[in-house]
Parts: C-alpha cells; sequence; structure tokens
C-alpha cells in the first residue's frame, strides 16, 4: 500500500525537531524506519508530519565518560552498537541483545532510540537497558529530562514518553567493579523473542554478589526487572545451587502473556530456563576463571 500524504521536515538540530513536531499534532518522528515504514504503508500509522532525526549530528555516536560511563546517541544503530569498543568493554548485556535484533539489515538501520520508543512489549534492547541500570535522556516542548530505564517501559506500545518529545540519547553508569552482564533470547522465529533475559552481576572482594540486575522482555505487558530474582541472589555466593534457587522466583510478581505463539506457562518457563542460563555466565564473566 501507498502511504496518505505528510508533510516532511530534515531538522539539524534538537530544538529544531522538537519545534516542527510541535507545529503539528500527530507529527512522528523518523528513525531507522524499521518499523516506522511498514506502519506508514499498511496505513496503521497515518501522521500529517515526519520529522526525519538522520540529518541531527549530536544524535549520533558514541563516547565514553571520565568515570566510565557511556552516552550513546538515540540514532546509534545497533550494527554501530555491536562494533564499537566501550560498548563491548562496559555494556556486553547490551552488544548481545543488538547483535541478535532482527537481521543484518535490520541492524543496519534500527536506532536504539527508535527500539525503546516504539514500546514493543517483545523489543530486544529495553531488557539490556534494564538490566545495566540506563537513563534515557528526552527532549520536547517542556524542557529537557531524565527517566530512569525502569520507570520508561509502562504499557504495550506505550512509554513514559509525553506528546512531542523524542530521545535524545541513552546513558550507562559505569559497569561496577569485578561486573559482567549478558543477554539470551529464544524466539520462534529469527526475530522478536518469545523470551529474552539480561543480567548484570557483581561480585564482592570475597565473591559473594554485590549487585544483581535481571530483566525480561517478550513476556508479559512490557519489559521489565526481576525484583524478587535479583533480591534472592543479593548478598549470596554465586555457585549452581543459589543462582538456581533464584533463577526459580524469576516469575514471582510477573504477569505471562498468552498470545498464538506461546502460553503463559510457556514463558514463564523461558524465563526461569533463561534466567538460569544468563545469571550463570554473567558470574563467569564478573570472576574469570583463575588460570
Ligand atoms: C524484519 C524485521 C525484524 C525485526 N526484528 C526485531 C527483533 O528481533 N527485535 C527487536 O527488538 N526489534 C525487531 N524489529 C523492530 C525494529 O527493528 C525496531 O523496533 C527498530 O529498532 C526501530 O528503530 P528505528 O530506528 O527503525 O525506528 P523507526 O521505525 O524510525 O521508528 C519507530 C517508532 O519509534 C519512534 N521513534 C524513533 N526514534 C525516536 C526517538 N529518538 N525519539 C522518539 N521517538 C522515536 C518513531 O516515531 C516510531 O513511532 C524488527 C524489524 C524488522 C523490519
Amino acid at each position: 500500500m501507498i502511504p496518505v500524504p505528510f508533510d516532511y521536515a530534515a531538522p539539524r538540530t534538537v530544538d529544531e525537531a522538537v519545534e516542527l513536531l510541535g507545529q503539528h499534532a500527530g507529527a512522528v518522528v523518523l528513525a531507522g524506519g524499521q518499523l516506522l515504514l511498514a506502519e506508514l504503508k499498511l496505513r496503521r500509522s497515518t501522521p500529517p508530519r515526519l520529522v526525519d532525526l538522520r540529518q541531527i549530528p549530536g544524535l549520533r555516536g558514541i563516547s565514553r565518560h571520565p568515570d566510565g560511563g557511556l552516552s550513546i546517541g538515540a540514532m546509534t544503530t545497533c550494527a554501530e552498537l555491536v562494533a564499537h569498543a566501550d560498548v563491548r568493554a562496559g555494556a556486553r548485556a547490551l552488544v548481545e541483545a543488538a547483535r541478535v535484533l532482527g537481521d543484518v539489515q535490520v541492524r543496519n538501520r534500527a536506532t536504539l532510540g527508535g527500539n525503546l520508543a516504539c514500546g514493543h512489549p517483545a523489543a530486544d534492547l529495553p531488557a539490556a537497558l534494564l538490566a545495566l541500570e540506563a537513563t534515557i535522556h528526552v527532549a520536547g516542548p517542556g524542557g529537557r529530562r531524565e527517566i530512569a530505564a525502569d520507570q520508561f517501559f509502562v504499557a504495550p506500545f506505550h512509554t513514559a514518553l509525553k506528546a512531542g518529545e523524542l530521545i535524545t540519547e541513552v546513558r550507562l553508569p559505569a559497569p561496577p567493579a569485578s561486573s559482567g552482564s549478558v543477554y539470551e533470547k529464544f524466539s520462534h522465529s529469527h526475530f522478536y523473542p518469545l523470551c529474552g533475559v539480561a543480567a548484570l552481576v557483581s561480585l564482592t572482594e570475597k565473591g559473594t554478589v554485590a549487585k544483581c540486575r535481571v530483566a525480561v522482555t517478550g513476556v508479559s505487558l512490557h519489559p521489565l526487572r526481576l525484583r524478587s530474582l535479583e533480591a534472592a541472589l543479593d548478598g549470596q555466593a554465586p555457585n549452581a545451587s543459589n543462582i538456581a534457587a533464584a533463577a526459580g522466583k524469576a516469575g514471582e510478581g510477573v504477569i505471562f502473556v498468552t498470545d498464538p505463539f506461546a502460553s503463559n506457562e510457556y514463558r514463564e518457563h523461558l524465563t526461569t530456563v533463561l534466567a538460569e542460563r544468563v545469571l550463570a555466565r554473567a558470574v563467569g564473566l564478573a570472576a574469570p576463571p583463575k588460570a
């Protein structure tokens, strides 16, 4: 199908983009187009104006702060995330999530901001960002603000973004000492996961768990942290039995959904299995075997 006619604008700054969005109720941002172009062609989205972010230099790129934290521009593509040395070194969970998102063509176009903003309940990158305790920076008619990742995902296809706001960047805190982070997903196709789980684990000098963050996507109304599991492993020795016991709590407090691809029971099972796997891998990275 052919999209309904729309006005097109390609601003050079974030402020200009915000102004252009504000001029037309229903105007939307265009990033990598991997979701939006299909929506336009199917006429599920009929915006009066597209505000193309690709000409705004400040929205792209990755920089490392002196404290080891990372700033990642909203227009950074999945392929760029996977290739970047600082992301690979400090945010492995995000690299592992970006690496399995869609296929090569999709990863070359799809952006970090687009994957978050679409609010898809099974999007891959949100799980990694929740585990890494990211902060999402946005700009809009009310100015600029920051939203913690665990406040950002609200309902299916619904985020904390207000009308006229756009994501400018994502900030990741420096990884804790002796830590590792990973992501794994299980899909019925090559694409969106039935279940994807990310974990970050850091260890004390004694080898007990100093911090554990685990998040899931694809199983509920939106990506979310698994707080009962996190609490169960906190302060414990990260051995196989404690990891299995903590993973057994993965489903506590989660409303698992059923759809034509999987039942809620199967999604809960996948969450437990993947949680155990990612925790074991994250612990292995946090405390590599001594030579
Ligand atoms: C074949 C195929 C396979 C896919 N497989 C997966 C998969 O396995 N896992 C997965 O998670 N996704 C998958 N996707 C979905 C898709 O790649 C992502 O959702 C994509 O990351 C969207 O980013 P984009 O830059 O292309 O956004 P666009 O399509 O340009 O925009 C998507 C939405 O986000 C809004 N938006 C974009 N950027 C911003 C911003 N900076 N601020 C505010 N709003 C913004 C747009 O207005 C639009 O509503 C797949 C898509 C395709 C076509």
